[in-house]
């Protein structure tokens, strides 16, 4: 299967063939290295790559919503195709379970099919048209038309825990072409091999729907360097990235720094808090303790949306709920991490926070980790809510399989917490009818904490759907307004035009007064598909 692969870059349809620094992926089950080597990007590459999406967006941005739908399809169906093959790399190269990958793939491929629909329904485009009244005194009225354009090509970085579903063909790449911009992805160095087999179905796609080879490239980069003159390069519009904190303030701030600052779509990491109510304590404390055990520990707890903070009651029933929750973590067994280096980010985290003792450990797992691959431990911390707040440190992400359990007293130390939030992607609020009345003042201190409110539900386990949301305020993300996950994405990749007084046949499809694309338009203030 590895024989397959080059570990060179995707300029278009031309394969770089410099061999400047070369990385390998690592087996973390193993602690294994696997071949190929994968070479990193030059400059001169990414000036290709970026002068071909330029030359490919006077075309691709142009061109019809059905046809990006067919290529978006195409893109689906070649993924299937190679699907055991992308798979096994996968599994190698992440540890991550088949089943799971398997699953991943079906969510990347929904995605992929889901985005195509929506091109081809085309409404998304958001047209408005105010016609004309000559005739308005004091100043006659103008003929304005507004529609989404493409921005131009774009850089997008995906994630380390999803290899398929937030990388080279995932929601970013998906939405970006789905709007009509050319795609410039930064392998990410933990799964390249499958970024390799994940860009050459891409390019099988593009071959078979016959559009402009700069339509989509793909860098890899041992370093940070090529990613970071990615951000910065001219030629580039936009960028979205998945992943850490630290990675996507560094880029955001290059993208904000550059002579012409462009738009960053960063969906950073959250902690997710979860609020348990006292009524759902009382009415079902031990069921909540199992749900939320798997939540913090599927997938090892390298989720963006696992449950990191965890509001309890002050009662006898939060007793029972420990004793489930404890004896889970006891008796649970290890993880392997996605890479050494959040293998050792995790270690590292947790080590410290033992050290600095502000917060008590309360279960951690009996089991023995072995050094042949990187794994961790489930261990659950506990403390206060007058020391969590006194603590905003506690409020960082810790990726990896472990919670903080936040003891609250009175009402009003909830209430206190709960201002205190930074932004997340979601928070959870386990509750009873009797404790939404007494509760409501925290729901409405939640809405502006997160972009995902959860009601008797766990954040893990994401759905991809219209009306999702998977973003939040910084630091969940870099831009609150925005989604990475569901078919609002694609607004991250587009900005309105208007037009004032144009005749019709210089107008685009979406505003010509016919409606060509029979989509809905807000005609005069409201929606319809009728002629204007
Ligand atoms: P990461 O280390 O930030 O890597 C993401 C990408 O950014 C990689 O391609 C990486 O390059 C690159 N990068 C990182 N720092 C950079 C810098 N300073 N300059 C230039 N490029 C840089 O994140 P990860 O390890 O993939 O994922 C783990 C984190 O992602 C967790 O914190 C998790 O919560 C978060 N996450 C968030 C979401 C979400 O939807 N919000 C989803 C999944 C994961 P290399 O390939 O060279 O490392």
């Amino acid at each position: 299967m590895e024989s397959s692969l080059l570990g060179q870059s995707f300029v278009g349809f031309r394969r770089t063939t410099d061999r400047g620094s070369s990385f390998k992926a690592l087996n973390p089950a193993t602690r294994q290295e696997l071949e190929p080597s994968f070479f990193t990007a030059a400059e001169k590459d990414l000036d290709a790559a970026v002068s071909l999406a330029e030359e490919a967006f006077r075309s691709y941005g142009s061109l019809s919503g059905a046809a990006r739908a067919a290529f978006l399809r195409a893109i689906a169906s070649e993924m299937e195709a190679s699907g055991d093959e992308l798979i096994a790399r996968a599994h190698l190269e992440s540890g991550l379970p088949l089943a799971r990958l398997q699953g991943e793939l079906a969510r990347t491929c929904g995605q992929l099919r889901m985005f195509a629909s929506v091109a081809e329904e085309g409404s998304w485009a958001s047209a408005r048209i105010d016609r004309a009244d000559p005739s308005r005194k004091p100043l006659p009225k103008p003929n304005v038309r507004s529609v989404l354009r493409p921005l131009g090509p774009v850089a997008i970085f995906g994630a380390s825990n999803f290899p398929l579903a937030f990388s080279v063909a995932g929601g970013d790449t998906a939405s970006a072409l789905a709007a009509g911009t050319p795609v410039i992805v930064k392998a990410h160095s933990a799964h390249p091999g499958t970024s390799e087999l994940t860009a050459n179905a891409i390019q099988r796609a593009l071959r078979t729907c016959r559009l402009p080879e700069g339509t989509f490239s793909m860098l890899f980069d041992g370093g940070f360097s090529i990613g970071s003159a990615l951000v910065r390069h001219p030629g580039i519009c936009g960028v979205a990235f998945t992943g850490s904190l630290k990675g996507g303030r560094a880029l955001y701030d290059l993208a904000c720094n550059r002579p012409h600052p462009i738009p960053f779509y960063g969906e950073l990491g959250s902690c997710n808090p979860l609020f348990i109510l006292p009524g759902a304590m009382r009415a079902r404390g031990s069921q909540i303790a199992s749900q939320l055990f798997q939540s913090i520990t599927v997938g090892g707890g390298q989720f963006c949306t696992k449950p990191g903070i965890v509001f309890l009651p002050p009662q006898n029933a939060t007793k029972e709920f420990l004793a489930t929750l404890n004896a889970a973590v006891v008796q649970s067994s290890p993880f392997t991490m996605l890479t050494p280096g959040i293998g050792s980010a995790f270690s590292n985290a947790i080590a410290n926070r033992e050290q600095e003792g502000t917060v008590a450990v309360a279960a951690r797992s009996e089991s023995q980790t072995s050094a042949q691959s990187v794994a961790a431990q489930p261990i659950l911390f506990d403390t206060s809510v007058a020391t969590y707040l006194s603590h905003p440190e506690l409020e960082k992400e810790i990726f990896g399989p472990t919670s903080l359990l936040v003891h609250y007293g009175a009402m009003k130390e909830l209430l206190d917490a709960a201002r205190a939030l930074d932004g997340h992607l979601t928070v959870t609020v386990h509750a009873e009818e009797e404790d939404v009345k007494e509760f409501s003042e925290l729901l409405s201190i939640l809405e502006k904490k997160a972009g995902r409110l959860i009601y008797n539900g766990f954040p893990t386990g994401l759905e991809v759907c219209h009306a999702m949301v998977h973003g939040g305020p910084y630091p969940a993300t870099t831009d609150s307004r925005s989604t990475s996950v569901g078919s609002m994405a694609i607004f991250r990749f587009a900005r309105p035009v208007a037009y004032q007084d144009f005749p019709d046949g210089g107008l685009p499809q979406e505003l010509q007064n016919s409606n060509p694309l029979k989509i809905w338009r807000l005609l005069d203030g409201s929606w319809t598909k009728d002629a204007a």
